[in-house]
């Protein structure tokens, strides 16, 4: 068989058959593969323990009639805070989740692969939350859906008190255009305002971000719903993470 070199993140696995893995890679050159880890649920795999989820690896992959078969594995970093902990295994699997449900098989975007790695080092070691917020918004620009929220989508001018954000329009609305969507939802400018910088910034300067518990329950719930309402699903992770907190 054919085989490539792919450095990947595991966002996906579930068990196959009797001893197998399915095991669905998001790989900066080619996008997202479904691959096939053969053995992997036998205690002395060679793979134990190195195609956990959230593992950022290199792997030498061979082309197989229907799923591509892992043959080799490199970890490159497990990102093991993320598993120690629930919190920080909610909000990486919300990261996981949504960069499955955004992405089409083999479709490269090596911006989305970087993006991917940086949200889960930051949920593995820094403010998980933060990061899984920055993500959801990194998500929505590279798929061409970046939220409109630092002017109003109807006339331009800049908002503030009394705005609201309309999924169906993608954006903010003026508190004079608000009722050009009657579903859209009150949203803060200080809410606005923060995702119009989760947007625009580098996870490394992510740390700029100071916001009050109210106002992060805000822009996480504006987020997820607008990812939802482009992605056409309800996200599982969410409820999951609001279970545990
Ligand atoms: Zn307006």
């Amino acid at each position: 068989m054919p085989v490539y070199k792919a450095e990947a993140i595991v966002i996906r696995r579930v068990s196959l058959g009797e001893a197998d893995r399915l095991v669905t890679l998001y790989t900066r050159d080619r996008g997202k593969i479904a691959t096939v880890a053969k053995g992997a649920r036998k205690p002395r795999s060679r793979f134990a323990g190195r195609l956990e989820l959230f593992t950022h690896l290199r792997a030498l992959l061979a082309i197989g009639r229907t799923l591509d078969v892992v043959s080799q594995i490199e970890v490159v970093e497990p990102h093991a805070g993320i598993r120690a902990d629930l919190q920080r295994m909610g909000h990486a699997a919300f990261i996981a989740e949504i960069t499955d449900r955004a992405t089409a098989d083999r479709e490269a975007a090596p911006e989305l692969f970087a993006a991917l790695r940086s949200a889960l080092r930051m949920a593995s070691v820094g403010d998980a939350e933060l990061a899984a917020m920055w993500y959801a918004a990194q998500v929505l620009v590279l798929t061409g859906h970046g939220p409109i929220v630092d002017r109003c989508v109807i006339c331009g001018r800049g908002v503030s008190r009394g705005a609201v954000f309309s999924l169906a329009l993608g954006g903010a609305l003026c508190q004079a255009d608000r009722g050009r969507d009657a579903q859209a939802s009150p949203a803060s400018a200080v809410a606005l305002a923060a995702m119009g910088f989760l947007r625009e910034t580098q996870a490394a300067a992510l740390s700029k971000l100071a916001l009050e518990r109210r106002h992060r329950d805000e822009v996480a719930g504006l987020l997820q719903r607008y990812l939802e309402y482009r992605l056409e699903t309800r996200l599982k992770s969410p409820s999951i993470i609001q279970k545990m907190v």
